[in-house]
């Protein structure tokens, strides 16, 4: 098959982070059924692997963890061939550590991450672990679909993890496609939504989806937050982001990596019983909750597409921020 492969040891000149290769087709584990890839989401995540920001965990491994596809082998009574599927980030967790044991399932000790610690989606197929792949309504159109399975399902996670309630008045720091999916939550919840963010383009989208106030990375939204969720992978953004809180108010930070936490003044940005919290990966009951409710809502991203032969020009829109809504691969 054929497959876009990330090798930590070669010197990666000029931004050819991903080879496209033919590489032998993954043989069926059990527990495990195997996918025919039919559109994989390209999320910042991989960027961050492949530019090193995380270290590698295998020598060669193939990124994408915003996987939709048919099965095509392993089926089930749940899972029977043909059906469409979704797989995210959290490719299998070991179900016997204290966190996995206590509902935290998302920071399990010995977890594996699809496209990073286990081969992913920039491929035609793929195998996965059958009880960490979603049914996907067949009616949801597959590139669209494929941005939920990280950016929606993580930039729901974060509400949660802000503790998010209906009404309140929200910040969102970055507007990619992580973002823009969160703001339909929102508006679903009758929040007001305060944007800011550096790019022109997504300054316009923030508008477009219904933000009560747009700004740029300089200014200060016009009210105090009761919560806010950083999504880009700037220190600076969340310390920022702190300052506009008003007391008791929480940041949720949506981001595996950051490039550096800038020292801030304790008496004036954190005192008062604000809360500084990461977002870590995500249970299934997120993405089971977060599917659902896309479905209700009835959530159409807009999506840029790229042929799998194209999955380092894909990163690079995805790192410049060139690309509208989401950016997606199709093999
Ligand atoms: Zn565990
Ligand atoms: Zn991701």
């Amino acid at each position: 098959m054929r497959a876009a492969v990330f090798d930590s040891t070669a010197a990666n000149a000029s931004r050819h982070w991903l080879s496209i290769e033919e590489v032998s087709r993954p043989e069926l584990q059990p527990g495990h059924i195997l996918v025919k890839v039919v559109a994989c989401g390209v999320c910042r995540t991989d960027l961050h692997i492949v530019e090193g920001d995380l270290p590698p965990i295998q020598e060669r491994i193939i990124p994408g963890h915003q996987i939709v596809g048919e099965v095509v082998g392993g089926a089930s009574t749940d899972l029977p061939l043909g059906a469409r599927v979704g797989v995210s980030w959290i490719g299998g967790v070991d179900g016997e550590c204290w966190y996995c044991r206590h509902a935290m399932e998302n920071l399990c000790d010995r977890p594996q991450f699809t496209g990073y610690s286990v081969n992913g989606g920039y491929a035609e197929y793929a195998s996965v672990r059958a009880d960490f792949a979603y049914p996907l309504a067949p009616a949801m159109k597959p590139t669209q679909a494929a941005p939920l399975l990280c950016a929606g399902i993580i930039g729901f996670r974060s509400l949660r993890v802000a503790g998010v309630e209906h009404g309140e008045r929200v910040g969102l720091y970055g507007f990619g496609s992580s973002a823009s999916l969160a703001i339909r939550v929102l508006r679903a919840w009758n929040c007001e939504v305060y944007v800011v963010t550096r790019g022109a383009s997504h300054r316009k989208d923030a508008e477009a989806h219904g933000a009560t106030w747009v700004g740029d990375e300089n200014s200060t939204p016009p009210v105090p937050l009761d919560r806010a969720i950083t999504f880009a992978p700037s220190g600076k953004v969340v310390v920022s982001a702190l300052s506009h809180l008003r007391k008791g108010g929480v940041v949720a930070i949506n981001a595996i990596h950051l490039d550096q936490m800038p020292s801030f003044d304790y008496d004036k940005l954190l005192w008062g019983e604000r809360q500084l919290r990461s977002v870590a990966n995500m249970t299934r009951q997120d993405a089971r909750d977060f599917l659902a409710l896309a479905h209700e809502l009835n959530l159409r991203q807009t999506v840029t597409e790229f042929p799998l032969a194209e999955a380092n020009r894909a990163l690079e829109a995805v790192k410049h921020e060139t690309a509208s809504g989401s950016t997606v691969l199709v093999p």
